[in-house]
């Protein structure tokens, strides 16, 4: 987000993939071994590349990032915090699910912090409000870097290599990021839809490496909220404010793509950041509204088919699971900051007014419950044994764990 908001660097932007040392002994490392060299951002972003993100933070610097976050609501920030590894989530303390969830929701709401509550009002039994919650709010950054983000994320739930895929909800946008720490003592997923933000976290008190059917169970919790809530609601895209630029661009160059270039994509970016065109490759200027059209109808047909919907049993696993509302509800029309600012009953985070349970309850659907049933009854989905065998191995097949490293303090696969 600092990165996007002070125009370090766009989606669009290369960085190099590659072993690398940081300030004389930071080797952080992709646990697969394996490095994509120049990507984008976007596809670092996709499969969790761990070198680019530290890069970008030499550049955002740790310092700067700090204040973002802790405007963005983390509380939980410490001065040895302040140092490369924030980048790859690398904490003395860690981050609470709700303060995520908050920080999440930021960008989910077009820029607007909103302080979680736990209530949204409390009545009287004539129907008098006796008191109501009272949320601080502050703009963190532009509607515009919202949606660049937004579309920026969305890529581990519709990237061919991506880390999310599993979220993904028919109809729905759905941005998402995975997380694990080193060992895999902790699993996160952190992702909105133009309805919800939730975060889901998994983990032990005591650190205990978490082996789930090669699965992120934190995932697999949050896509099965996720998509029981957004059951019977309407399709959904992420509002494209104004002022941004949508451009076809040469993955290999990270440049305006030209007929010549063979490796292409669609990016977003705040006005005046597009890049210049490819001069590696030569050709006319890729018309991006043809191409445009097309990713949007792949994305529906491909990503509706999920076969991860494992579920957890609670007593198993300590579990935190947090679900808030966004702000901008009413996702394809657009929703002016002023108006949002000023709407208190569109602003409430925490728990989800009465009329969305209601929603959520009345749809949560029979067969969903069976199906999960019989998915559980699976052997081969049964998740305990994977659990209880958690620390007799450092087996790491989680096709989304291929980037954990082991070596250096903490990690965002
Ligand atoms: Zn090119």
């Amino acid at each position: 987000m600092p990165g996007i908001n002070e125009k370090i660097f766009t989606g669009a932007t290369i960085y190099n993939d590659e072993k690398t040392t940081f300030e004389k002994d930071y080797e952080p490392k992709n646990s697969d071994g394996g490095y994509l060299g120049k990507i984008t951002v976007r596809r670092a972003l996709e499969s969790s590349q761990n070198i680019p993100f530290v890069e970008m933070m030499e550049q955002i610097t740790p310092k700067k990032a700090i204040s973002y976050l802790e405007e963005m609501g983390i509380t939980s920030l410490t001065d040895e915090d302040e140092s490369l590894a924030l980048a790859l989530g690398g904490l003395q303390n860690g981050v609470t699910p709700l303060e995520m969830a908050s920080a999440y929701a930021t960008i989910a709401n077009d820029g607007i912090y909103i302080q979680p509550t736990f209530y949204s009002s409390i009545v009287d039994n004539r129907g008098r409000t006796v008191m109501t919650s009272k949320q601080e709010k502050r703009t963190i950054f532009s509607e515009q870097v919202a949606y660049v983000l937004k579309k920026l994320l969305q890529q581990p739930v519709n990237g061919t290599y991506g880390t999310a895929t599993y979220c993904a909800i028919p109809g729905i946008d759905v941005s998402a990021k995975t997380g694990t720490t080193d060992e895999n003592y902790d699993k996160w997923l952190c992702g909105f839809t133009p309805y919800y933000t939730a975060v889901a976290w998994f983990g032990f008190d005591q650190n205990e490496t978490i082996k789930y059917n090669s699965q992120n169970p934190a995932g697999i919790m949050w896509a099965n909220v996720m998509r029981s809530i957004h059951d019977g609601f309407s399709g959904a895209r992420f509002y494209q404010s104004s002022k941004i630029v949508t451009a076809e661009i040469c993955a290999d160059t990270g440049k305006i793509a030209r007929t010549g270039c063979t490796n292409t994509y669609v990016e977003y970016f705040l006005q005046g950041t597009e890049p210049s065109q490819c001069t590696r490759h030569s050709g006319s200027i890729v018309d991006v509204n043809d191409r445009e059209d097309n990713q949007t109808e792949e994305k529906n047909i491909i990503y509706t088919d999920d076969n991860n919907d494992l579920e957890l049993d609670p007593d198993e696993e300590e579990i935190t699971n947090t679900v808030v509302q966004n702000d901008n509800e009413e996702t394809n029309e657009n929703i002016e900051n002023e108006n949002a600012q000023n709407d208190v009953a569109q602003n409430e985070v925490g728990v989800p007014p009465a009329q969305n349970n209601t929603v959520a309850n009345d749809t949560l659907p029979e067969n969903d419950v069976v199906d999960e049933n019989e998915i559980i009854d699976s052997p081969e989905n049964d998740g305990n044994e994977e659990i209880d065998n958690t620390l007799s191995s450092d087996v790491q097949t989680d096709e989304e764990d291929d980037n954990t490293e082991k070596n250096s303090t903490e990690t965002v696969e």
